[in-house]
C-alpha cells in the first residue's frame, strides 16, 4: 500500500532560450525523480490531467484556490464549484504565459507538472513592467531606504532551526547566497546575533506560524519572504533541506542555498521571473541546484540599486554564453526545466 502510487516527474532538458541565435536543441537528457505521493503537498493534483472546460471534476475547487492563492484567479461572489469554467481557463492562460509554458489554456502535462512543483510560496502577482518574459517587481516598486554605503544585517532566529543540518552549515549557505547579490550591487550583508533588531530575520518554520501564510508539509510550498522594508526569511521546517546531494540521497531533498538565494532576492524587492533560468523563477524541483544569478536576475536588481562599482556585466555575459555553449552536450544542467509527467498505478 505504502508504495501503491508513485510519481514520476520526468526532467528533460532543453536548451536554454539565451542567447537568441544558438545551435539546434541537444539530445534530451531525463532525470527520474520518485517521490511517494502520500507524502507530496498538491500529488492529487494529477487527476485534473486533461481535464476539459465545461468537465466537473470533483475538487476542482482545490485547483481553483491554488491559482487564486498563487495571483491568477479572483475569490469568486460564491464559493469555488469543481467545474472548468472561463475564468479558470484565462487562469490557465495567465499561469502559463508567466510559467514560460506552452500557452493552451488547457491543462496539459506541461502544465499540471508544472502546477505540482515545489515552489516559493510568494504570490505570482506582480507590477509588469513589461510584456515580454522578464523580472518583475511588487506593487509600489518597494525597496530597501538607507545612506549609502548601504549596510543590511541578518540574523538567524536560534529557536527556529533544524536539527540535521549545522548552525555552521547553515550560516555558510546564506553567506554564499548573501555574497552572490551582494556582488552585483552596492549593498553589504553583515551577520549579527542580535535577531530582534537585524534587518533580515530568517527562520525555519512548520505549518501555521503567525504570519498567515502557513506551510504546507512536504515539498509544495519551500519557503517566502517579505517585500522591503520588512525582512523576514521563512522555511518550511517539513522539507529535506540540503547542503549536499551527495551526502543526501532523498529524492524530495530540496537545496537550500537555491532557495535562500530566491528568497534574498525578494528581500531586496524581486517578484517572480517569467525566465525559467533566472534565479528568481517561482518553482525549483527537488534535486535541483538554481545560484547563480542570471542576466535577468541583476538587470532586476540594479534597476533598484545601482551597480556595485566592482561588477562588469562583460563577464556575466560571457560566462551565460560560455554556459550556453557547453550546454549543448547531452550533459546540460543549466537549462530550460520541462517537466513531463505520469502516473503510475
Ligand atoms: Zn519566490
Ligand atoms: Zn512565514
Amino acid at each position: 500500500m505504502f508504495f501503491f502510487f508513485l510519481l514520476l516527474f520526468l526532467l528533460s532538458l532543453s536548451r536554454p532560450s539565451f542567447p537568441a541565435t544558438t545551435p539546434a536543441p541537444p539530445p534530451v537528457t531525463s532525470t527520474v525523480i520518485t517521490v511517494d505521493a502520500h507524502i507530496a503537498t498538491w500529488h492529487d493534483f494529477a487527476k485534473f490531467l486533461d481535464a476539459g472546460k465545461g468537465s466537473h471534476v470533483s475538487g476542482m475547487c482545490e485547483l481553483k484556490r491554488y491559482f487564486n492563492r498563487f495571483g491568477y484567479l479572483p475569490i469568486p461572489d460564491n464559493n469555488f464549484t469543481d467545474v472548468f469554467d472561463t475564468q479558470l481557463e484565462s487562469a490557465v492562460v495567465l499561469y502559463q504565459k508567466k510559467l514560460g509554458l506552452p500557452v493552451t489554456g488547457k491543462l496539459d502535462s506541461d502544465t499540471i507538472s508544472a502546477i505540482m512543483s515545489p515552489r516559493c510560496g510568494m504570490s505570482d502577482t506582480s507590477h509588469a513592467l513589461h510584456k515580454t518574459r522578464h523580472f518583475a517587481y511588487f506593487y509600489g516598486k518597494p525597496r530597501w531606504l538607507r545612506s549609502p554605503p548601504m549596510m543590511l544585517t541578518y540574523a538567524f532566529s536560534l529557536d527556529d532551526m533544524i536539527d540535521y543540518l549545522s548552525l555552521w552549515e547553515i550560516r555558510t549557505v546564506f553567506r554564499r547566497a548573501f555574497s552572490r547579490w551582494e556582488s552585483v550591487i552596492p549593498v553589504n550583508f553583515t551577520e549579527t546575533g542580535d535577531y530582534q533588531s537585524a534587518d533580515i530575520r530568517i527562520g525555519f518554520y512548520r505549518g501555521d506560524h503567525g504570519d498567515g501564510e502557513p506551510f504546507d508539509g512536504v515539498l509544495g510550498v519551500l519557503a517566502h519572504a517579505f517585500s522591503p522594508q520588512n525582512g523576514r526569511l521563512h522555511l518550511d521546517a517539513a522539507e529535506t533541506w540540503a547542503v549536499d546531494f551527495k551526502s543526501d540521497k532523498s529524492k524530495a531533498a530540496v537545496d537550500l542555498e537555491s532557495v535562500a538565494t530566491h528568497e534574498i532576492g525578494h528581500v531586496l524587492g524581486l517578484a517572480h521571473s517569467s525566465v525559467r533560468e533566472a534565479v528568481m523563477y517561482p518553482s525549483l524541483s527537488p534535486r535541483t541546484k538554481k545560484v547563480d544569478l542570471k542576466i535577468d536576475d541583476v538587470e532586476g536588481v540594479q534597476a533598484l540599486y545601482g551597480s556595485n562599482p566592482n561588477f562588469k556585466f562583460s563577464s556575466l555575459l560571457e560566462s551565460e554564453n560560455s554556459l550556453n555553449q557547453a550546454n549543448i552536450g547531452p550533459d546540460s544542467r543549466f537549462s530550460d526545466w520541462t517537466i513531463h509527467l505520469a502516473l503510475l498505478l
